[in-house]
């Protein structure tokens, strides 16, 4: 359980990478910058971890040494509600994911569940659902305890991916942990967040389907986002007016219900963004 509000990147900072750091310093300059959670992007793996053992057990140490907590994303080509074959390689994606996740001891797997395609929305959803009790029985039988499946909200209208979906995916899957992508919710109900209710409701809701505990500590992420009448288009900076959602906003109900969520800056200014939520967050909660 995170114990106090994180703030962290969605991958490596360009900074990070133009200083030549490895996988391994990554911690150390987070907390440099006083942030204290990292989400690994493993977005284009396959069936097997692109990670050796070795070094993921290696950058999970760091990261508890630098209280950096850890997430994982998992892999982009994963379809749980595709055609047989590609559940069954989307499974095999997703467990691979889990498997590198414990290693580095992150705490939740972060996915896209997957796409409607042609099929009716709840016959979509009841494949999803039996392929993720599945990837959990291979978990289990893998050993892996402490990694949590984390189905995302999307931000597309053609995605499996609702808040009310993602609800029920973990009231009826064991093992997983909600994931919050309030820049989805918003891009795909076309402006949802624009007044302090908007994101009191959302919360509210998630509190009664899943209880307190949960809200408490729900693993989110944010960053100013673009959308067409079909959902999301693309990220934008926090910087940037013209675009929503209001991050201030949500700081505000996070101070007011003292949430200690993680929350991971998909913004393009990954870890600079980060900061200025963290900061934004700091300056509510002292209000409050
Ligand atoms: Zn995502």
């Amino acid at each position: 359980m995170a114990d106090h509000p994180r703030f962290g990147p969605a991958g490596v900072p360009p900074a990070f990478r133009f200083m030549k750091a490895t996988l391994l310093d990554v911690p150390e300059l987070l907390c440099g910058e006083g942030l204290d959670a990292f989400e690994y992007e493993a977005v284009h793996w396959g069936k097997k971890p692109q990670v050796k053992r070795e070094l993921a057990e290696r950058f999970g140490f760091e990261a508890q040494e630098n209280d950096v907590w850890l997430s994982l994303h998992g892999s982009y080509f994963i379809n749980l509600c595709g055609e047989r074959g590609i559940i069954e390689a989307s499974k095999q994606r997703l467990s691979a994911c889990a498997t590198a996740a414990e290693w580095m001891n992150a705490h939740v797997v972060v996915f896209h569940p997957g796409f409607y395609g042609k099929k009716p929305k709840r016959e979509a959803f009841k494949l999803c659902l039996e392929a993720m009790r599945e990837v959990v029985e291979t978990m289990r039988a893998l050993g892996i305890k402490n990694a949590k499946l984390g189905p995302e909200t999307m931000g597309r209208l053609y995605q499996l991916g609702s808040l009310d979906e993602i609800l029920n995916l973990c009231e009826m899957v064991e093992q997983t942990q909600l994931v919050i992508d309030w820049s989805h919710l918003h891009a795909r109900d076309r402006g949802r967040f624009s007044t302090i209710d908007d994101y009191r409701k959302v919360l509210v809701d998630i509190e009664d389907r899943l209880g307190t505990e949960v809200i408490k500590n729900i693993h989110c992420h944010f960053t100013k986002i673009e959308f067409t009448e079909n959902g999301e288009r693309c990220h934008h900076t926090l910087e940037e007016r013209h675009f929503g959602p209001d991050f201030r906003i949500l700081a505000k109900v996070i101070a007011e219900f003292r949430l200690n969520p993680v929350i991971i800056s998909e913004s393009p200014l990954l870890d600079i963004d980060a900061m200025r939520m963290r900061d934004i967050l700091q300056e509510e909660w002292s209000k409050n």
